[in-house]
């Protein structure tokens, strides 16, 4: 497979740090986005290049434009052009029924899951498309199986975000098409990260796992390797895809 240059957002952790190193064990060249973590993102550089790849950590927040400007500008910079991008950073929150929810909290969900993944699939839509001086490439979202199931007395505001990346992927996947790149979105079901802690329930992924069909949580690099299929040239065919990883859930 041809070696790739790709951004990842949320790359210092979780499901995007598994997409990182998985990508450094091809060889690939990986720009690893974070919002604050700034040791989390060095350590995923450090096991990308001891995996045999190239790293560069790029800090922004994905849910303010000119973070995400300078988000690509430093990987581009650092790197090269780009071949893939991984729209990935996401957050959840504590759970509870909408009733509850202040604005706030529904406005961030919406800006960091909704307008972050709108701003970065503009910005990689730019920077790949043959037409506007890019060689083409893939992007893959990261969407959620919640976008399928309602996430009632959870968090239906972040399963209505994932809601926004399906169509997103559906709709960019045919704007982009005829332009060279290849637009898909994976479905993570319950996967072991420190998402769940962060929204108050570090559990959660094997509590509930363990009632889905497969009987336990998923591994980040379980979804990961789902990612590097669709970025890599395996994939050649694939765009518009809703794929799920998500155990049956
Ligand atoms: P995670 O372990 O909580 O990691 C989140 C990553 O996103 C971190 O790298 C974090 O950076 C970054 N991030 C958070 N807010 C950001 C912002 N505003 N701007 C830029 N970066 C930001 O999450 P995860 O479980 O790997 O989830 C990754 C994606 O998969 C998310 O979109 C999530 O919705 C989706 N997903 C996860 C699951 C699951 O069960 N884990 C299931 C379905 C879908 P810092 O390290 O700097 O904080």
């Amino acid at each position: 497979m041809t070696a790739k240059t790709i951004l990842v957002t949320g790359g210092s952790r979780g499901i995007g740090r598994a997409v990182a190193i998985g990508a450094g064990r091809l060889g690939w060249a990986v720009a690893v986005g974070y919002a604050g973590n700034q040791a989390a993102a060095e350590e995923t550089v450090a096991a990308v290049q001891a995996a045999g790849g190239r790293a560069v950590a790029v800090r922004g927040d994905v849910a303010v434009e000119a973070d995400v400007l300078a988000l690509f500008d430093g990987a581009e910079a650092a790197l090269g052009p780009l071949d893939g991008v991984v729209v990935n950073a996401g957050i959840v929150a504590p759970p509870k029924p909408l009733a509850d929810m202040d604005l706030d909290r529904l406005r961030r969900m919406i800006d960091v899951n909704v307008l972050g993944a709108y701003l970065c699939g503009r910005e990689a839509a730019r920077r790949l498309c043959t037409d506007r001086g890019g060689r083409g490439g893939s992007i893959v979202f990261l969407s959620s199986i919640a976008a399928t199931l309602g996430a009632a007395n959870e968090y239906v505001d972040y399963a209505g975000t994932k809601g926004a990346v399906d169509s997103l992927t559906r709709g960019l996947a045919r704007e982009l098409g005829p332009h060279g790149v290849r637009v898909n979105a994976v479905r993570p079901g319950l996967i072991d990260t420190d998402i769940h802690a962060s929204g108050g329930q570090p559990d959660r992924a094997h509590r509930l796992g363990a009632g889905t069909p497969l009987g336990r949580a998923g591994r980040a690099e379980e979804v990961a390797d789902g990612i590097l299929w669709l970025l890599g040239d395996g994939a050649s065919y694939t765009t518009g895809a809703l794929i799920d990883i998500a155990g049956g859930r």
